[in-house]
Formats: structure tokens, sequence, C-alpha cells
């Protein structure tokens, strides 16, 4: 579909980005736009995500101060570097695309082997000011190679400011080795938890059931089309046994709970991240004997990237996204925006300039 978007002109002067101070705290800073390299693209943020790591930081679960976070992030582009080439998939002027904001070095050894979710050596960036930047994508603007922009053509950009956890959660289903016909249990029904829902049936799985304690969360699951739901409790009896168990969920006992419910020869795969200190003990016969693989998934790389801009551009999880914005705020009002992704139970929250009203 071709744009109706009039290419804005290359802007100039100085943009806002959000820092989170302290606990609690976020401010507006005034800093120079970014000044784009040859490879590199401007684009002019319409949405941003607030994802886990940014709850961390403005909870103070994770204290780095100051910080400008806002990793999930689409928009238009407004300006090409010299060297950007306009070839079939190059974003272009006018374009939306997602952007992908992590680096990776791509000489240390993992980067070498095509797994450069656990690159060695991410590079840090930082503003002008020296502030550390964890994407600064609660921003005007942002730089990032045209390399690590996805054109999604022109659907809501509430969606395809989803296409970094999209790109995560492609990643955790093609480790998984999930096909089609594969029963699916998904422990944790909220954001994590439902895309992994959406991408399972979209590719062709036999059954997607969620698992969750949340009884909203499990009747907007069944809403949302899951063809069962159930508590921790209840997963066994009502689920059965899965070819395939994703634990998108953190809470001590869900580990145990996979084990339990994947039948032999299945996969159970640990997205969610854990805390340091929950440990497990198993009978290990168990997992030679049933053939039971365990996967550990933590980021994205490149081509999940490429696959989940194809997903959002064919519009196959439009609807299944649209569920999943719980609101949508200005930068003006990222405070708000960081109280409620914060403190209460969210799918995404979205902050940037078409807040969609
Ligand atoms: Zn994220
Ligand atoms: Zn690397």
């Amino acid at each position: 579909m071709a744009s109706t978007a009039v290419p804005p002109a290359v802007p100039t002067g100085d943009m806002q980005v959000a820092v989170v101070t302290g606990v609690g705290e976020v401010e507006l800073r005034s800093e120079p736009l970014p000044v784009i390299g040859a490879q590199d693209i401007l684009v002019r943020v319409g949405a941003c995500g607030l994802c886990t790591m940014e709850r961390r930081l403005f909870s103070g679960e994770k204290q780095i101060y100051p910080v400008a976070p806002g990793h999930e992030v689409a928009g238009r582009v407004v300006e090409v570097g010299e060297q950007v080439v306009a070839l079939p998939g190059t974003p272009r002027v006018g374009d939306l695309v997602a952007v992908d904001l992590l680096t990776r070095c791509g000489t240390c050894t993992t980067c070498r082997r095509g797994r450069s979710a656990v690159c060695r050596q991410p590079q840090g960036s930082a503003l002008a000011d020296g502030t550390i930047s964890m994407g600064a994508g609660l921003a005007d603007f942002v730089r990032v190679s045209a390399s690590q922009a996805y054109v999604t053509g022109d659907i809501p950009v509430a969606q395809a400011a989803m296409g970094e956890p999209l790109a995560c959660v492609v990643h955790s289903v093609r480790l998984s080795g999930m096909l089609a016909g594969d029963r699916v249990a998904v422990l944790g029904a909220g954001y994590m938890g439902r895309l992994h829902h959406a991408l399972c049936r979209a590719w062709g799985a036999g059954s997607v059931g969620l698992v969750d304690v949340s009884s909203s969360r499990l009747e907007e699951a069944a809403d949302g089309g899951a063809d069962w739901t159930a508590t921790p409790q209840t997963a066994g009896d009502i689920g059965g046994k899965a070819d395939i168990v994703f634990v998108t969920a953190a809470a001590a006992g869900l580990f145990e709970l996979a084990v339990e419910i994947c039948d032999s020869g299945g996969t159970i795969v640990l997205y969610s991240a854990f805390p340091k200190d929950l440990t497990g003990s198993f009978g290990l016969d168990h997992f030679h004997h049933e053939e039971i693989t365990v996967a550990g998934v933590y980021s994205q790389e490149p081509q999940d990237w490429r696959i989940a801009a194809g997903l959002l551009r064919s519009g196959a999880l439009s609807d299944d996204l649209d569920r999943l914005v719980t609101a949508r705020y200005s930068l003006e009002t990222v405070a708000d925006a960081l109280q409620q992704a914060t403190h209460t139970l969210v799918y995404r929250v979205l902050v940037g300039a078409d807040t969609g009203a």
C-alpha cells in the first residue's frame, strides 16, 4: 500500500528525551537531535512500548541512574544517510519502521555462530550529556543503522511498536522447534504469553492454552481465542499434556509445572527472566528417558526481526496486537505512563507522538 503521508522536512534543533533520574522520577530533557552517520537513518518516534526494563528502572528494582530507557520503538523515517541505498526492503524517507536498538558486536564467538541474541560484547551508548542510553526511545527522534530498521508498511504505529517484543517471541517459537499441529501450553497470560499464543496459533499449532493465576487475564486470553485456560493448579487436568511449553512468567513452581505437563519428546522454553536465586532439583533421568529438551531464550536476532516485520506487514496478528494495547500517552505525560505500567496490571503501555487519539 502506498504511503499517503507527506514526508516531513528534515528536522533541526533540539528534541525531548525522557530520562529516569531516580526511583519513581522521570524528567524530559532537551537534547541535540542525533546526527546520523552515512549508514544511519533518523526516525521520528510514533510510539515506544514500556517493557520490563523500563518498569524495573522506574520502580527501583534496577537502580542505574540517570538513564534514558525505551527500546520498543516505531516511527516514520525522516532522514536517511548518504550511503543508504534505496534497495527493496531498505527504509526510505516516509516509511513506517520498527527499529532494533540492540547492539551486537558481530565479532564474538556467539555472534559469529549466528547467536547474536547473546552477544558477549553489546556496545553501550550515551546521550550527548553522557547519560546512559538503554534505547533512549522515549524521545522525539532516534537514530539507528538502516540495517536495523524494518519497514512494516502502513499499519497502526501501536502495532509497529510491538516489533521488538514480537521478534523476541519469534526467536522463542523458532528455538522451540514448534511445528503445525503441536499442542502448546503457555505459562503466563501477560503480554509475552499472549504474543506467544498469537504467534503459535498463526503458525498452525494444534491447540494453545494459557495458564495464569489472574482470573481477569484468563478471561481476556479466552476472549482472545485461547483453546483453553487454567490456573497452575488446574492446568494438568484442563490442558493435559503439551508438546511445547513456554514459561513466560517467573513465579516459583512454574518450571516444575512445565516438566509435569510437557509430553515425552517435548520442549520446554524458559522465556521469562527468573530471580537469580531461584533453583530447582529434578530427577535427571526423566529428561533423558522422555527426551525432554529445555531451551533458554533471552532476546532476538536479525532473522527474527525480519520475520516479525513480515508478520506485522501481513496483518495476520493485527487483532491480537490491538487487544494488547492497554493505554497510550504523549511524551509529555511519560511519568503517568510509567506510573501505570509499574503499578497496575497492563499488557502494553505506549508512549509517543502518535497517541492514536
Ligand atoms: Zn522489550
Ligand atoms: Zn557479539
